[in-house]
């Protein structure tokens, strides 16, 4: 359906009905508006047509028709089998894309007070294969599932891109779990039953066995005799279920030729304290960075999407609320300190990566 080939068509011309009725539309003046305004009984007319499988709706308007003009003010073009549609507006001489709620005639869209002969509004639902009695309204109705048709096509398109990228990302490494676990987050306890022996031992959750310890008070901070680890002493009996806070981490791979990938994961342990040698962890992708040659980078996060309204990988940057729990603003996640798992930076250049020291991984630890 090109333009020259729509030009080519026959005018749909108003009929001696169409004219006869107009002339007898005479409008009152409405003086309730600040400018006044003439209401008709019906105002808009229309026409329909098949030409070449192609539907022609004319429309016309009242004020034009009492005055013998036949000529249409608007044509809508639909072409159901390539499922597009165009106007053509007489009075600018410009075709438009626009939906019939954005033109001149949005107001007769639920009035429903449009004259249209029976046989026209017959052949616009046969044509548009529509359960709608108002030809007007089905026209309409055409149009916004078209373009909801369209958008679907294209968001499939662009999804399908993302999953593209996201699927050459490389593996995650085999010992990541276990780094998370002991690396990523970095708050850990030592758990002890009260007692006066000398020989006093407390568990702590990063060795996961028992250690000596002496003196211990709950909550109180310290170190771990074994591996070193800053700790926070807990006395069973006293402690209540333990959540860490949230911790943030990040894996850096090469991702193809000299590019690379840097995720951002969400670290946090729940001890509950009935079962304090098992604890819950819970580790989240949410961001990853991916960096070109260049260094220019594209950014993704894991979200719920507006189209498909399912979770997935998201190109763009991650928003949280301003104020949490009071809705309405918006605003961009910044990076958060967190430590990044280094063995496989190996094979990353070293000129690309100082370079990228003046990016966003400065702010995080260990650069
Ligand atoms: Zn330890």
């Amino acid at each position: 359906m090109n333009k020259k080939e729509l030009r080519n068509m026959k005018l749909l011309e108003a009929t001696d009905e169409l004219i006869k009725l107009a002339k007898e539309d005479v409008p009152v003046r409405d003086k309730r508006y600040y400018t006044e305004q003439l209401i008709y009984q019906r105002g808009l007319y229309l026409r329909a047509e098949v030409e070449n499988n192609i539907l022609k709706a004319a429309f016309y308007l009242a004020e034009y028709l009492s005055m013998d003009c036949r000529k249409p003010v608007y044509t809508l073009y639909i072409d159901k089998k390539n499922d597009i549609f165009k106007g053509y507006d007489y009075r600018t001489k410009k075709w438009s894309e626009s939906m019939l709620d954005k033109t001149i005639f949005s107001k007769w869209l639920y009035q429903e007070n449009s004259y249209m002969k029976e046989a026209d509004t017959a052949l616009i639902q046969k044509y548009l294969e529509s359960e709608y009695d108002d030809a007007f309204y089905a026209l309409y109705v055409y149009q916004r599932e078209q373009r909801h048709r369209r958008l679907g096509m294209k968001y499939e398109k662009i999804l399908t891109s993302w999953d593209q990228c996201m699927d050459r990302l490389p593996k995650i490494p085999k010992d990541w779990l276990r780094w998370q676990k002991k690396v990523g987050i970095t708050q850990n306890f030592i758990f002890y039953h009260y007692s006066r022996r000398k020989d006093q031992t407390g568990y702590c959750s990063w060795c996961e066995s028992e250690v000596p310890i002496s003196h211990p008070h709950h909550n109180a901070v310290g170190h771990c005799p074994k591996c070193r680890h800053q700790i926070q002493y807990k006395a069973l009996g006293r402690a209540k279920n333990i959540e860490t806070q949230k911790e943030t981490a990040y894996l850096l791979q090469t991702c193809g030729n000299n590019v690379f990938v840097l995720r951002e994961f969400q670290l946090q342990m729940l001890i509950v304290s009935s079962s304090y040698k098992k604890p819950v962890y819970s580790f989240f992708e949410r961001r990853r960075i991916l960096y070109d040659e260049k260094l220019n980078t594209k950014e993704y996060y894991f979200g719920r999407h507006h189209w498909t309204k399912e979770s997935r990988w998201i190109q763009g940057k991650l928003q949280v609320p301003l104020y949490p729990g009071y809705g309405g603003y918006m605003t961009y996640e910044k990076y958060n300190m967190g430590n990044i798992y280094g063995k496989s930076l190996y094979g990353i250049k070293n000129r690309t990566f100082r370079r990228t020291g003046s990016t966003n991984m400065q702010k995080s630890k260990g650069f």
